[in-house]
C-alpha cells in the first residue's frame, strides 16, 4: 500500500496519516518532520535547508527535496507499505516520484485532504506542538489532559513558529500556487481522491478507510 496524502497546510494531514497509518500498519514518511530533524540535529544538510526559512513556509528546492527521497529510496524505505506526507508538493516532485522513486508495478494512491479557508484558519488557531515530542494537539478536539502540558512526555505545549497567523497565510499562498499543478497532474493520471476534511476527525477517517477499501478490493 502507498498512500500519498496532499492538502492545504493546517487541513489535518497530520491526525489523519497518525490514524491511517495505525490502521493499516503503514510507516510514516513526513517530509516537514524529516526536515526538521535534520535543521534539529545540525546535519550538514541541516545547514542548507537553514538558508531557506522554512519556518516561513518557504519551500526548500525540488533537487534538494528529491534527493532526500532518492537516497531514502536507495535505503529500502519505500519497499514497505507506507503513507507520505508532505510530498510530493510542486509539479517537478509529482513527476520525480512518479517516474524515478515508483515502482512501475505498485498500486499507488493519492487522497487529497481539502477544507475551507476559514476553516483551516480557524483549525490553526488552535493547534500546538509539544516542545519535547512533537505531539500534535487542537485546543478545541484533541485536547490535552492537563492545559498546556503533554500527555505523552509531560514537556510544554507551543504555537509552531509557521502557524502564526501572518506566517501562515503566506504558507497557504505558495501552497496555492505550487500544488495546485501537482492535482492536476494526478487526477489526470487518474489516483486522486478529494476527501472533504472539514467534518469530524472519525467521519474524515471513515471516508478515507472507504476509498483506500474500494481501491485496494480490501473488502
Ligand atoms: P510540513 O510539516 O509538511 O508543513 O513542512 C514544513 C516545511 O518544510 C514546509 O513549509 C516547507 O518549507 C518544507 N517542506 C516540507 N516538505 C517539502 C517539500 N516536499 N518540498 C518543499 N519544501 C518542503
Amino acid at each position: 500500500m502507498k498512500i500519498l496524502l496532499i492538502g492545504p497546510p493546517g487541513v489535518g494531514k497530520g491526525t489523519q496519516s497518525k490514524l491511517i497509518c495505525e490502521f493499516y500498519g503503514l510507516s510514516h514518511i513526513s517530509t516537514g518532520d524529516i526536515l526538521r530533524k535534520h535543521i534539529d540535529r545540525c546535519t550538514n544538510i541541516g545547514r542548507v535547508i537553514n538558508r531557506f526559512d522554512i519556518n516561513n513556509g518557504k519551500f526548500v528546492p525540488d533537487k534538494l527535496i528529491n534527493d532526500l527521497i532518492k537516497q531514502m529510496n536507495i535505503e529500502g524505505l519505500f519497499k514497505k507499505s507506507y503513507l507520505l506526507d508532505g510530498y510530493p508538493r510542486t509539479l517537478n516532485q509529482a513527476e520525480f516520484y512518479v517516474n524515478k522513486i515508483l515502482d512501475k508495478l505498485s498500486k499507488y494512491i493519492v487522497i487529497y485532504l481539502n477544507a475551507s479557508r476559514e476553516y483551516i484558519l480557524d483549525r490553526i488557531s488552535q493547534r500546538r506542538i509539544c516542545s519535547g515530542c512533537g505531539n500534535v494537539y487542537n485546543l478545541k478536539n484533541v485536547s490535552p489532559k492537563n492545559s498546556g502540558i503533554c500527555d505523552e512526555c509531560g514537556k510544554s505545549l507551543i504555537q509552531r513558529l509557521d502557524d502564526r497567523i501572518d506566517v501562515f497565510n503566506g504558507r497557504l499562498e505558495i501552497y496555492d500556487k505550487m500544488t495546485l499543478d501537482v492535482i492536476k497532474y494526478f487526477m489526470s493520471l487518474n489516483v486522486l481522491f478529494e476527501v472533504d476534511a472539514s467534518r469530524e476527525i472519525n467521519d474524515v477517517f471513515g471516508n478515507i478507510k472507504n476509498i483506500i477499501g474500494e481501491y485496494y478490493d480490501l473488502y
